[in-house]
């Protein structure tokens, strides 16, 4: 697709640090990381956030997260990492090219997740009725 970045970076208009590449998934070093080894893993075809990828195509880039995320973890000596999908552009996403961050986790590194507020169980079960309805 045209103007976008990720696009580009397939057609390597854009240079990018490729770690992992096959027909359908791409996965490259975020130009900005959390912490060193910070990948993004997108679909070759232009989708533009998470729900608007097919499910087995979903389902792949899973299974490339699978293959690399623990050859992230020992080539930058990390212990664990955090998966993130910032899906709509209130959530954080910047880039509308479906994509996955896998962000590895040092002890100590000094990042947190955010923070929840214990909410009651009635509230708990009214969301809950009210998601089931939508489905
Ligand atoms: P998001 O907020 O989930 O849309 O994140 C988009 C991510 O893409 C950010 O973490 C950016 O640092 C990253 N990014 C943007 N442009 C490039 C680029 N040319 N090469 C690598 N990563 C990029
Ligand atoms: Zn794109």
């Amino acid at each position: 697709m045209r103007d976008c970045i990720f696009c580009k970076i397939i057609a390597g208009e854009i240079p990018s640090h490729k770690v992992y590449e096959d027909d359908e998934v791409l996965a490259f070093l975020d130009i900005n990381p959390v912490n060193p080894g910070h990948t993004l893993v997108i679909p070759k075809a232009h989708h533009r956030d998470l729900l608007d990828m097919p499910a087995e195509l979903a389902s792949k880039l899973m299974n490339v997260i699978q293959k690399i995320g623990p050859a992230i973890l020992k080539a930058v000596g990390a212990d664990a990492f955090n998966l993130g999908v910032n899906n709509g552009a209130t959530a954080g996403q910047v880039v509308f090219h479906a994509h996955f961050h896998i962000m590895p986790r040092m002890a100590n590194d000094g990042h947190q997740l955010w923070h929840g507020a214990q909410a009651n169980q009635d509230e708990l079960a009214k969301v809950a009725e009210d998601i089931k309805k939508q489905l």
